[in-house]
């Protein structure tokens, strides 16, 4: 990476995060799992919630119907999950106008885990693979000592804990604390650099009340980390395009600047406990 100042390779490792997760999101095959891909985050937090409650482990689920047209059957005697589709409905008034009103009713979807790949349908639909994460794991270790550091400087919680999911972590804003999946010190890094960009950008992206943009936000929280392991001689690329290709690939333009004043603040406290050199070197 080009020496430089801090901003500067910021910038640098930015823009090429941005064209390879162009180069990648324009792959056929990448376009075909996208087109299954994107239905899953419709969900409401209330019907996440419901999914989480019934079946923890599980990150993937979808209408009977819905998996078929996806290439893949729902194995005969698995259990529904049951969440809430709202109906609307027009309700007559006395005075003779109409009122528009919503019902609820539960309807059942079905985990990944319980299909199975329907006989001769082209490429049915699979989760993404995780790709690796590479780097020293003794760097990524006094990496991981001084961003704990950090977040006990910060106030930030961390609790570490194995649970039965595929998520390696989540942030939590209502009490700014962070849980994350026992991993080795290099994909925990990558792991925890990614929360902390959700805790160092929560504030702003619902700045004056604006709703929370789910996507918009893991695709921030992911630059993040991209440039701040890369810094440190972690190559998360493979991780990162597939990971922000998923969620807002589109409108990682406009994660630039939000970006930039999180890696900054978080560069200052690893330059002052960890020495500049920590980077140089590496990045040289
Ligand atoms: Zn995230």
């Amino acid at each position: 990476m080009a020496k430089g100042s801090g901003v500067d390779r910021t910038e640098n490792a930015r823009k090429m995060l941005e064209e390879a997760v162009e180069k990648f999101s324009q792959t056929e095959n990448w376009q075909q799992f996208l087109k299954g891909m994107r239905s899953f985050h419709k969900y409401s937090l209330n019907n996440q919630w419901l999914i989480a409650v019934q079946r923890e482990d599980t990150h993937w689920v979808k209408g009977y119907r819905a998996w078929q047209d996806l290439g893949r059957q729902v194995v005969k005697g698995s259990e529904a999950i049951w969440i809430l589709a709202p109906r609307p409905y027009t309700k007559e008034r006395e005075d003779g106008t109409e009122e528009k009103k919503i019902a609820f009713r539960a309807i059942p979807v079905f985990a990944y885990e319980d299909t199975e790949p329907i006989e001769g349908f082209e490429n049915p639909w699979e989760p993404p693979v995780r790709q690796p994460v590479t780097g020293d794991p003794e760097a990524a270790q006094r990496l991981l000592d001084s961003l704990f550091a950090y977040t006990a400087a910060q106030g930030i919680p961390v609790v570490i804990e194995a649970k039965k999911t595929s998520a390696g972590g989540s942030y939590t804003p209502a009490d700014n604390s962070i849980w994350l999946q026992p991993y080795d010190p290099v994909e925990q890094a990558r792991v925890l650099v990614h929360e902390l960009g959700h805790a160092a950008t929560y504030k702003t992206l619902t700045e004056g009340g604006k709703p929370y943009d789910y996507s918009f936000g893991e695709a921030v929280a992911e630059s993040i980390a991209y440039v701040v392991c890369g810094e440190f001689g972690i190559d998360t690329t493979l991780a990162s395009v597939q990971y922000i290709a998923v969620w807002d690939a589109d409108r990682l333009r406009e994660t630039a600047s939000i970006v930039k004043d999180a890696c900054s603040a978080l560069f200052d406290w690893l330059d002052r406990e960890l020495g500049e050199e920590a980077r140089e070197d590496v990045a040289a």
